[in-house]
């Protein structure tokens, strides 16, 4: 028989951890069908000497559930060698939704998620419906496997609407809860996710709904994923920033227990307010293991540099000077800006050693907005100063002035020898998830759709080999969300591959895109080293282009079957 597509002379590293080895990879149809030295001629044969074969790697913390809409491919975790995300984590999801809630909940996402509202209603056409109809919209069009969770404050808007936002639910609302999620898994959601940090407000200046729910409410949903298997569960709990509260402790666990199934919580950071919580959390998920109940923080491979507009930023909020100046209606605030005294005075208030002050030198124009020229995007605060021949805090005033305060300036994040080694012990314990891109959400503030290959190229061969970091992004996730015949290079599995050379891994820069809907942008950031990424047998990307293919599968959880 000839096969579609061999994959020659790869080294492959097949997802499960253990040690390469060289082979041919056969294809037919989406299927793996060979792994060896391959007799059988192929239609097309793909050289991959000196490169690695590797399954497609899977990011489970997405909210790519409005772009997939204008932007199938999920970029820029494809462009990071990722195959399958899983959508509608923090209980923000679109569906279900009663026709005249879904603006609102649009809105919502938009909101806390730092999504361009323009863009999500010019990008979309969802005016409302169950999970399965969201979803098997979605599904023709997909260039990417992807799944979703039930959000919670999409349920919860559904039975209670303005209420959701303002009280407990009654146990008959939390009955019909328990229904509506129960429909949705059957209709083929991947599990329950829900989340309580206050700093969640909806666009009304409301907290989100699942913020006002009570442990019962919580526990009764979870309890609905236990009617069936393969469910997932994500949750932050509202002390995430402490640690975790002894009630939340009793809320994860007993959530995770009624689930019978792992629950995924937030990222861990080793927070400057609050150095020691990492560990906390992480001791709370051992003793949880101990106990038989599985509570899996995430860690984060990826970094965060800092981005910032007078126009929006709240970061110099501590400063006298500066609140008085960026709290100012806009006219005001321009003239302000202009004035010699008070720029002296901002420039004093830089001086407190506690305060965010940017570091000119490595301090970056990242975009001047829609108004102003795009001459000197890209160079630092200090070039362009000593090009002008001025002071550079002069210099950066001038600038967004030029930019009506839409000016955009970027601060690298520069992590502490701390930081690192907190984050070193995190990656190296296997109880923790790779995670934490947020992919598809906050658009603006930061890009961590990176993180497989920062973990490939920065956390690889010390502390992890390249086998035990490709575990964690591929077949770890698999095997944790249940997602069947994916994230292992075998036989009659599904071919999601990559294909990257380990050498030539590398993250770009941070950039600003204009383009999605509306004219609105976004961060990106690039890859480098990926030679080819294959979704269900067909090639997705190759030499850093996109084919075009709509190759993504819809991933199904396991009520669907039931
Ligand atoms: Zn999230």
């Amino acid at each position: 028989v000839t096969v579609d597509i061999r994959i020659s002379g790869a080294t492959v590293i097949d997802g499960s951890g253990a040690p390469r080895f060289d082979a041919d990879v056969d294809i037919t149809g989406d299927r793996i069908v060979a792994i060896g030295r391959g007799g059988s001629p192929a239609r097309r044969e793909i050289a991959a000497d000196g490169l690695i074969l590797a399954p497609g790697f899977i990011d489970v913390h997405t909210h790519y559930d409005a772009q997939l809409h204008w932007e199938p491919t999920a970029s820029p975790s494809s462009w990071h060698g990722v195959t399958t995300v899983l959508c509608g984590n923090c209980g923000f999801t679109l569906a279900p939704a009663k026709p005249e809630d879904s603006e609102w909940l649009v809105r919502m996402l938009s909101r806390v998620e730092g999504m361009s509202p323009e863009a999500l209603k010019e990008g979309m056409d969802w005016r409302g419906g169950s999970f399965g109809e969201f979803w098997s919209a979605l599904a023709p069009r997909l260039g990417i496997n992807a799944g979703g969770y039930v959000g919670h404050s999409a349920i919860r808007r559904y039975v209670m609407g303005e209420a959701a936002s303002e009280r407990a639910a009654s146990p008959d609302e939390i009955s019909e809860m328990a229904g509506l999620l129960r429909q949705s898994l059957l209709e083929g959601a991947l599990g329950f996710s829900s989340s309580q940090l206050a700093m969640h407000l909806a666009h009304d200046g409301r907290e989100v709904p699942s913020n006002f729910a009570e442990a019962n409410e919580l526990k009764a949903l979870a309890a609905v994923l236990g009617e069936f298997d393969g469910m997932s569960l994500e949750f932050i709990p509202r002390t995430f920033a402490e640690g975790y509260s002894p009630e939340d402790r009793e809320l994860i666990v007993g959530m995770a227990r009624e689930a019978g199934c792992s629950i995924e919580l937030n990222t861990l950071a080793r927070l400057p307010s609050n150095p020691q919580s990492w560990r906390q959390s992480m001791d709370f998920a051992h003793e949880a293991e101990g106990e038989g109940v599985r509570v899996r923080p995430m860690f984060a491979a990826n970094r965060f540099d800092v981005f910032f507009a007078l126009g929006s930023t709240f970061l110099f909020d501590e400063l006298p000077a500066f609140r008085e100046v960026l709290t100012a209606k806009h006219d005001k605030r321009t003239a302000m800006l202009r004035d010699p005294d008070t720029r002296a005075r901002l420039k004093a208030d830089l001086a407190n050693p506690k305060a965010f002050a940017p570091s000119w030198d490595i301090c970056r124009l990242e975009d001047m907005g829609p108004s102003g020229s795009a001459k000197n995007v890209g160079k630092t605060v200090e070039t362009i100063a000593r090009e002008r021949g001025c002071d550079p805090f002069d210099c950066f005033l001038d600038l967004s002035l030029e930019g009506n305060l839409e000016t955009t300036f970027m601060m690298p994040r520069r992590e502490t020898p701390e930081e690192l080694e907190s984050k070193r012990e995190m990656i190296l314990d296997p109880l923790l998830a790779a995670g934490s891109s947020d992919g598809g959400a906050h658009l603006l503030s930061h890009v961590g759709a990176d993180f497989p290959t920062r973990l490939l190229s920065e956390w690889t061969p010390d502390p992890l080999s390249l086998e035990q970091a490709v575990f964690r992004l591929t077949g770890d996730q698999a095997r944790e969300h249940h997602i069947q015949a994916r994230g292992f290079v075998r036989e009659g599995h599904f071919a999601d591959l990559v294909l990257f050379d380990p050498d030539r891994l590398a993250v770009g820069e941070s950039r600003f895109v204009r383009d999605f809907p509306a004219g609105s942008s976004r961060l990106v950031r690039d890859a480098e080293g990926y030679a080819m990424t294959m979704v269900n047998g067909r090639i997705t990307r190759e030499d850093g282009q996109d084919t075009g293919a709509a190759a993504g599968a819809w991933l199904r959880g396991g009520g669907a079957a039931a």
